[in-house]
C-alpha cells in the first residue's frame, strides 16, 4: 500500500516537472508535407537573430521522439500523409500541432490537385492555424505564442513583452475570417 502511494506521488511528479519544462520551453519539430518552401524560409527566419524565436524559451530540434509540438508546412500529398502521421504518432503526450500557411490549412493554391488531400487536418489533430502566404515571422510567433499563453496562462504577460521587445503587437491575433476568406482560399478555389 505505501509503496502504490510512492509510486503515484512520483509518477504525480514526474507528471507535473514534465508540464512545467513543457510549457516553459516547447521543443519544436518541422515537417514539411508538400509545401513550396515558402513558409518554411519564414519559419527559419523566426529562428535566426532578427526574431529569435529561443527567446521565447523554445528551441528546434530534430527528433520527433522529443519534441513537443510538430509545425507543419505545406498541404498533405497523398505521398507524405503516412510519414505525417508516423511522425505524429512518434511524439510523446501531450503533443501539439501547428500548421503553418494557407496550405497546411485548406490546401491553398495547391488544392483540387490529384494528389493532394487538403490541410494537415486530413491526416492529425490540429491545435493552431497559422493563415498566411506564406505567413509573415510576426505572424508565426504570435501563432506560437497564443499556444504557449494557453499552457501557461500565468506567463502570459510575461510573453506578451517579450513580444513587443521584438517589434511585435501580442494581440494581432488572425481572425477566423482570415481564415475562411481571404487567406484560407487566396485564388478562390472551392
Ligand atoms: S502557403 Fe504559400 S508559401 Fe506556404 S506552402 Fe503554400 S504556396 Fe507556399
Amino acid at each position: 500500500m505505501m509503496v502504490e502511494g510512492s509510486t503515484r506521488n512520483l509518477r504525480d511528479l514526474l507528471e507535473r516537472v514534465r508540464n512545467w519544462a513543457l510549457a516553459n520551453s516547447p521543443w519544436l519539430v518541422h515537417y514539411n508535407s508538400g509545401s513550396c518552401n515558402g513558409c518554411d524560409i519564414e519559419i527559419l527566419a523566426t529562428l535566426t537573430p532578427r526574431y529569435d524565436l529561443e527567446r521565447l524559451g523554445i528551441k528546434l530540434q530534430g527528433s520527433p521522439r522529443h519534441a513537443d509540438v510538430l509545425v507543419c508546412t505545406g498541404p498533405v500529398t497523398r505521398q507524405s500523409r503516412d510519414r505525417l502521421r508516423r511522425i505524429y504518432e512518434q511524439m510523446p503526450e501531450p503533443k501539439f500541432v501547428v500548421a503553418v500557411g494557407t496550405c497546411s490549412i485548406s490546401g491553398g493554391v495547391f488544392r483540387g490537385c490529384y494528389n493532394i488531400l487538403g490541410g494537415i487536418d486530413e491526416a492529425i489533430p490540429v491545435d493552431a492555424y497559422i493563415p498566411g502566404c506564406p505567413p509573415r515571422p510576426e505572424a508565426i510567433i504570435n501563432g506560437v505564442a497564443l499556444l504557449l499563453k494557453q499552457l501557461q496562462p500565468d506567463r502570459a504577460d510575461e510573453i506578451d513583452n517579450l513580444m513587443v521587445e521584438m517589434g511585435i503587437d501580442p494581440h494581432a491575433i488572425p481572425q477566423e475570417e482570415d481564415l475562411t476568406d481571404e487567406y484560407a482560399d487566396p485564388i478562390g478555389i472551392r
